[in-house]
């Protein structure tokens, strides 16, 4: 039998659940014979292998996860290649440009049709949605959906990891910003402060005092799926709970929300194969 942790309190019935770290965990009333535990136990094999299995998975996962130059990470539910660009500060570039040495600013870039190809070590073929880039000496043809994100070369996998997350931070505070004066007014409602957080477990949330967090995690979300998340913590300035009355104002301004909510959490199951500290 798979090896548990029991917990016992005053509760009614026996629970399974498989933590975090991939361990089975058993919460049980305090007077059930440890036997009859077992038997549960026993009886549940087929469901515990499953779900531990998964939860090794992600675990593995989240330990192998690194980021490396000709990776593809997430903003705003679109792939971007991570490439290498000497002269030219972190940022993300729309569009099938060349991004070129000295057109970027750090942080987050709307389309740059502005910029004009930097003649460097890539060829790109831009099509309406789809960026086509050769990287030179690496020698690999990537597809990237529509856009890179730019950094200096030489970096180690984690402070690529450390670089992006920097975009994406300021990726996020500029789109919720936007998002928020948006809906603020749509909704009629003030919050007292906006912040990008580092959250884990939280896309979002709403403290007492009105001020609004969210995660910096929740730009690699497509646009509707932010705009869910940013109705929703809003909406929390009129109800600070999850009441029906909350769930009505939520779809009075986006109808679609539980189609929202469901992409929302594709994203969370993608996230949690991925260590982002
Ligand atoms: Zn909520």
């Amino acid at each position: 039998m798979v090896p548990y942790r029991l917990i016992r309190s005053r509760r009614k019935s026996v629970t399974l659940l498989i933590t975090k770290d991939a361990a089975l965990e058993v919460r049980a009333p305090l007077r059930i014979s440890k036997k009859e535990i077992d038997r549960i136990v026993a009886s549940k094999q087929s469901w515990i292998n499953m779900h531990l299995g998964k939860a090794k998975e992600r675990e593995a996962n989240r330990t192998a996860f690194s980021l490396s130059y000709g990776d593809t990470v997430l903003l705003r539910g679109r792939e971007y290649l991570i490439v290498a660009r000497p002269g030219v500060k972190a940022g993300f570039a729309e569009c099938g440009m060349c991004p070129g040495s000295g057109a970027a600013d750090i942080g987050y870039m709307e389309p740059l049709d502005r910029l004009s190809g930097c003649g460097s070590d890539c060829t790109l073929n831009s099509a309406p949605d789809r960026a086509h880039i050769d990287l030179g000496n690496r020698g690999s043809t990537v597809l990237a959906d529509r856009g890179f994100i730019c950094l200096p070369p030489g970096l180690s996998p984690e402070e690529i990891k450390r670089s992006v997350i920097v975009v994406y931070r300021s990726a996020a505070k500029q789109l919720l910003t936007g998002r928020v004066a948006h809906y603020a007014k749509q909704m009629g409602v003030v919050p007292a402060a906006v912040r990008v957080t580092s959250a884990r477990t939280r896309w979002g949330s709403c403290s007492s005092a009105d001020s609004i967090n969210f995660s910096w995690r929740i730009v690699m979300a497509d646009d509707d799926v932010i705009d869910y998340v940013v109705v929703h913590e809003l909406a929390h300035i009129v109800e600070h709970n999850h009441s029906d009355r909350f769930w009505r104002i939520v779809a009075s301004v986006l109808p679609d929300y539980k189609q929202r909510r469901q992409r929302l959490k594709v994203l969370q199951q993608r996230l949690s194969n991925e260590d982002w500290g």
